[in-house]
Formats: structure tokens, sequence, C-alpha cells
């Protein structure tokens, strides 16, 4: 980190406070870039998985770049209307849901992705005509984590390889459009070759239906927290994917579009998260740093054992020690056991980084503690683009009721 940059972090903190996410555009903009780049293929259609960070001004930046939108809930497809999404361009993948949260989404005309066999029926019965993607689960481990490989047997998610034989009974029996086959293998691939593979059971899916025109591989690229870590190369993945791509759209006589969901590859880099040290505190066998957050505004250390690289910007020159960097929730939540980091005192503004993803998407009011304000950095320029929440936001909801008690 530069010093530039860590007087823009700094300068921020003082005009919105802290804790607070920063995200840098430009960032966003090259990870797309290299993205769309890494692919040699006729079509080429991103959807970017708006989970990851699902904030509006982000969700334009990536409408402004010609990405779509992967929602995995109504509300998410609501918020990429409200960002200007046409309905063309948001894909709906979502994972037992209600019968009713389909019939929204096919009423706001968003491209619907069905999961599993009871909906694939429900829509052939009560949808004719309606263009549908197929989730097929290819049952390929994916990464290490349970939490995160979804592709693997007993994955909740698609529809089993083994049963498209029913797929092609329902589809023929009530004449669905199946429009695309979709696989999602999970986050956090360490192996691209996992890809070609999975990719050659889509394959067999897709000769399998003459009205596919998309085929949708969604995500799981890897990107390093920390130096050393095994990450996807883009480029040489991108080379060698589009080459096999290429070679079945040849084999099929007919130029399917290739499609991806990625959340993490987009945005994980672009963000920081930035806290004040509250307390440092000398015990017999250690130091801990106690920030003013805790697992309520950046859970990822905690839920998945993520690693975050940590700086101190108000010391990046300062001796360096060792720390257990841990948060103000009354329940253990601790960012980082034994990190080495530059001398820090009280007051001192520790930031971490990749906060990006999965950062404040999944932050929550635990401890009744309002969520942090969210800012973008743009072409130099800072921007409020999420307010603190005060505590009226979090009373907003309860209701009062008159009984005694
Ligand atoms: C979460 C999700 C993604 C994005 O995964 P990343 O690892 O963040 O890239 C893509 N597609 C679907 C269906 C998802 O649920």
């Amino acid at each position: 980190m530069d010093n530039k940059q860590i007087t823009n972090l700094q300068k921020a903190v003082r005009e919105f406070g802290s804790p607070l996410y920063i995200y840098d555009a430009s960032k966003i903009q090259e990870n797309y870039k290299q993205f769309t780049e890494a692919f040699k293929v006729e079509k080429l259609k991103v959807h970017y998985a708006c989970k990851a960070l699902n904030n509006l001004t982000i969700l334009r930046l990536f409408k402004a770049m010609g990405s779509g939108l992967d929602c995995v809930s109504i509300q998410e497809v609501q918020l990429g209307l409200t960002a200007g999404f046409s309905p063309d361009d948001i894909l709906f993948t979502p994972n037992n849901i209600s019968t009713e949260e389909y019939e929204e989404a096919i009423k706001l005309g968003v491209k619907i992705n069905v999961d599993n066999l009871i909906t694939l029926e429900y829509v052939g019965m009560n949808h004719p005509n309606l263009p549908v993607y197929i989730r097929v689960n290819p049952h390929l481990m994916a990464g290490g984590n349970q939490k995160i490989s979804v592709g693997h047997i007993d994955s909740k998610f698609g529809i089993s390889i083994h049963q498209i034989p029913h797929v092609e009974r329902i589809a023929k029996k009530f004449n669905i459009n199946v429009m695309g086959v979709h696989v999602h293998t999970g986050s956090d691939i360490l192996d691209p070759e996992i890809f070609i593979k999975a990719a050659e059971l889509v394959f067999s899916v897709v000769e399998k239906f003459d009205s596919v025109t998309h085929i949708d591989f969604g995500s799981g690229f890897k990107v390093a927290y920390k130096e050393g870590d095994l990450h996807t190369d883009i480029s040489s993945f991108g080379k060698k994917f589009s080459q096999s791509f290429n070679d079945f759209c040849e084999k099929q006589k007919r130029q399917y579009t290739l499609e991806f969901e990625p959340g993490k590859y987009m945005v994980s880099n672009a963000g920081y998260f930035v806290a004040r040290t509250n307390v440092v505190k000398q015990t017999t066998s250690c130091t801990f740093i106690g920030l003013d957050t805790g697992f309520n505004h950046f859970i990822r250390p905690m839920f998945y054992n993520a690693h975050h690289e940590i700086e101190n910007i108000s010391n990046p020159t300062g001796d360096k020690k060792i720390y257990n960097v841990v948060g103000y929730v009354c329940e253990t939540d601790s960012f980082a056991l034994d990190r080495i980091i530059p001398e820090v005192r009280k007051g001192d503004l520790l930031l971490f980084r990749n906060a990006g993803a999965y950062c404040a998407t999944m932050a929550s009011n635990y401890n009744s503690r309002p969520r942090p304000a969210e800012a973008l950095i743009h072409e130099g320029k800072l921007h409020l683009i999420r307010r603190r929440e005060t505590l009226e936001d979090i009373l907003a909801t309860q209701v009062e009721v008159e009984i005694e008690f």
C-alpha cells in the first residue's frame, strides 16, 4: 500500500467514521476487463454474482461495464432492477425457494434457472413456452471446505447429472424450452482442471436439448488472500477453456453463448475494511488488539477460517510485533492469531485486505451494533455509498405492543 492510498483511506475514515468498508472502482474495472478478455469466444456474457457485494452503486458500475447479474433471491432481483438492469440481463439462480417466489421472478421477466425436477414440472405445467435454464449438479468435489463446495454428491444444489433422463422426459412432456444449461461447482476451486471436467459433463447434457443457446459455467474462481496462495490464473484458464468450448461449438455446428457468474473474482481484492484500535491489552502470554468491530461486521475469518491480510495504516513503518487481533463482540471473535503487524497503538487504524466479497453483505446487527458505512473511490474521488446504520434503523422493525407483563 503506497502513501497516497493510505492517505485516501485515512481521509475516508475521518469523513465517514470507523469501521468502514471502502471499495476501489478501478480495481473492479480491471478485474472485469481481465476476466472478459481471457475468453476468446464469439459470444461471452458475465452475470456478476451480486451476493458478493450488493451495493446499488457497485451494481450500477457492473451495468456500465456491460455485465449482467446473477441473483439468488427475489430481493437481489429487485435490487438489480432498481440499479437499472433490464430483466433480460438478470439470471435468477435460487435454491429451495417457494413457488410464490418463482412466480414473482417470472412476472418480473428475469431468466429463471431451475434447480429441481418438481419446479421443472411446475414450470412446464403453468408456464409453457417460458425459456428456462436448468442447473445441473455434476458431482465434482471442488475445493476443500464443505461449506463452500456445492458440486459434490451430497450437495443440495442443482439437478443431479444422473437425473438428466428425467429432465428429458419432463421437458418433452411439457414441451419446455430449455434455453440454458448451468453448472456452478462452488467457490474456491483449487484446480482449474475441474472446470474442464465439468465442461465435458455439461456438454453431454447440452447435446440432449436442441433448444439450448446458453451454457453457463457459474463460478468458483479463486483469488489470493495472501502471498503465495493458489489462485485462478484467468488468462491461461480462459485460453484453455475457450479452446474446449469452441471445439464443442464446432462439433455441434452452432454458436452457444458462454456464460460465467463470478462474484469473488470481481470484487474481493477491490475492497478494504478499516477498523480502529480501541484497546491494546498485554496478557502474560500475548498481546490482544481489540478493535471497534467484530464478527457482526466482518465474519469471514470466524465463519470460514479465512485469512485476511492486516496492515497498520497509522504506523506502517513501525517495529513489527506479534498480535492477536480480536473484535468487541461478546463471544470469541478472532480476526487473526499470532499475526505480525507493525506496532499497534490505541487509536491506530487497521486495514483488512480482500474485504470486497462476502464481507459487507454478511454483516449483521449482533450485539445490537449498527452495520458499517460503505465508501467508493472512483477516479480519485471519495463517495459515501451506504451510510452507517443508527440505533433508529435497528429499532425500525420492532413492533411495540401493549401487553401488561
Ligand atoms: C455464489 C454464487 C456465485 C459466485 O461465486 P464466487 O465464488 O463468489 O465467484 C456464482 N453463481 C452462483 C449460482 C452462486 O450461488
